[in-house]
């Protein structure tokens, strides 16, 4: 497929819009940002809360062959070496000797002299690419030697692993069945970028579905259909996504086989999500080194195996900034420019935003009891200041679903005005109905 054109306007727009509405701000930014992290704002931490539960309810809610697990981030050394992470979760680090810049020897390509050339000063003067472990490595407790080493996760999936055996004992689980786990993970990328894209400490959204070994290829066509239509059914247009299967040579060292759902970014195509056949290698590997025994004994076949473990492991950042992008959208709307998030309404911040026609004293009682009807059901917002269009605009921008207008006919009729936010369309309806309807048309 030929590479799309980059868009570096649109990803502007975007940012600005998630500055300027309280989606993400650069981290510690009064002390001038702190290297590619961000913080999530009112409406961010909203939305990102909602990718996250969108995913929970299709992963654990809606399926009774899953289950959930909260692990801790901070591990022991022991960990990490029997996952192969120590030794191999590495990137290739150059060093430009001209400027001291570092880059990722893997996303560098030979310029038309056949050279490397450094991104920052063009110099072709760098290094050979020696191996960078990506852990955040640390210390506990207060003395700072061999035995206190601990390592941030750099992956969830582990936790997962090293309570297999507790999962299965406390859930009387059997394969196939999987473990899901949503949580920070932290890498020492080299070049974090694009945004929230890549950035140190970010969020994962983590099955490992455990199955007899020959089975395996069947889960794995499984999980990679199911991925990819999680993303179409929350809205991403299905030719903004593709499945991209790794060569060999680009296969994790515990990988028998990976395909990754990638998003046209508007610097192009990136992963949003790999879905890898894991093999039996970290059950083996926890079992070898912690001398537990960790296998699944099948009575009814009479025979004792060891599980595959099929992947799907998502950020849920990554995610929240494809969702953003593409429900980014400028239209018209009485011969207005407007910008509007077109986001599904799962995923928007708010669900409904109540919006007293003015700030007139008779009009907020009667506001404030819908707002009552509707908080317990949906995320709402309240606002009463600015002329009733500018109101809808603001609402429109930050993805909200329907606005409810309350106005001085309310107060006699016990109506108000429900306005669609794609459409603009309104409808008038009992006060009393508004739950029902909103329920209706939301379908959370
Ligand atoms: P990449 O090749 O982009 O570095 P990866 O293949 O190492 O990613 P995985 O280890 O498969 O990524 O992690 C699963 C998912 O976690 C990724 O698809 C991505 O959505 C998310 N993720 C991984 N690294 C980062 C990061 N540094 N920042 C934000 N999200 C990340």
């Amino acid at each position: 497929m030929p590479g799309p054109e980059p868009d570096p306007q649109r990803m502007d727009a975007v940012v600005a819009l998630c500055k300027r509405r309280g989606f993400i701000f650069p981290s510690a930014e009064i002390y001038g940002g702190f290297r590619s992290t961000y913080d999530y704002g009112p409406l961010g931490v909203q939305m990102l809360r909602n990718v996250k539960e969108a995913w929970w309810r299709s992963m654990v809610q809606l399926r009774d062959d899953v289950v959930g697990l909260d692990a801790a981030i901070l591990g022991p050394a022991d960990i990490w070496r029997a996952s192969g992470h120590l030794a191999t979760f590495t990137d290739p680090l150059v060093d430009c000797r001209s400027c001291k810049q570092r880059w990722r020897a893997d996303h560098l390509e030979p310029a038309d002299d056949g050279k490397v050339h450094c991104p920052n000063c063009g110099s072709a003067d760098l290094t050979e690419p020696r191996d960078f472990n990506l852990m955040f490595k640390t210390h506990t407790g207060p003395v700072a030697d061999e035995a206190s080493v601990a390592y941030l996760r750099p992956e969830t999936a582990q936790g997962m692993f090293v309570n297999f055996k507790n999962v299965l004992q406390t859930t009387r689980k059997k394969p196939p069945f999987g473990i899901a786990q949503v949580g920070k993970s932290f890498r020492n990328e080299i070049t974090p970028g694009n945004y929230v894209f890549r950035t140190r400490e970010f969020e994962q959204m983590e099955l490992e579905f455990f199955v007899p070994p020959a089975d395996a290829p069947k889960w794995f066509d499984h999980w990679v259909d199911e991925r990819f239509r999680w993303y179409v059914d929350l809205g991403i247009p299905q030719d903004q996504l593709r499945i991209r299967p790794h060569d060999p040579e680009e296969l994790s060292h515990y990988s028998a086989g990976t395909s990754d759902v990638e998003f046209l970014f508007p610097f192009g195509w990136g992963e949003l999500e790999g879905i890898a056949n894991r093999t039996d290698f970290d059950l083996k590997a926890h079992a070898a080194a912690s001398g537990e025994t960790l296998d699944y004994f099948d009575q009814a076949a009479n025979e004792r195996y060891v599980p595959y473990v099929i992947e799907p492991a998502a950020g849920a950042t990554r995610s929240m900034m494809a969702f953003l992008v593409a429900a980014y959208d400028q239209d018209e709307m009485g011969g207005e420019a407007r910008t509007v998030l077109r986001l599904h309404p799962r995923l928007a911040p708010y669900k409904v935003a109540v919006l007293p026609l003015s700030r007139k004293e008779t009009l907020t009682p009667l506001a404030r009891e819908v707002l009552g009807l509707l908080q317990p059901r949906f995320l709402c917002d309240y606002d009463d200041t600015q002329s009733i269009g500018k109101r809808y605009r603001r609402q429109d921008e930050v993805g909200t679903p329907f606005c409810v207008t309350v106005d001085f006919d309310s107060l006699d009729d016990g109506q108000a005005t429900v306005r669609e936010r794609d459409s603009a369309e309104q409808v008038r309806l009992p006060i009393q109905d508004l739950v029902a309807h909103l329920a209706g048309r939301l379908d959370l």
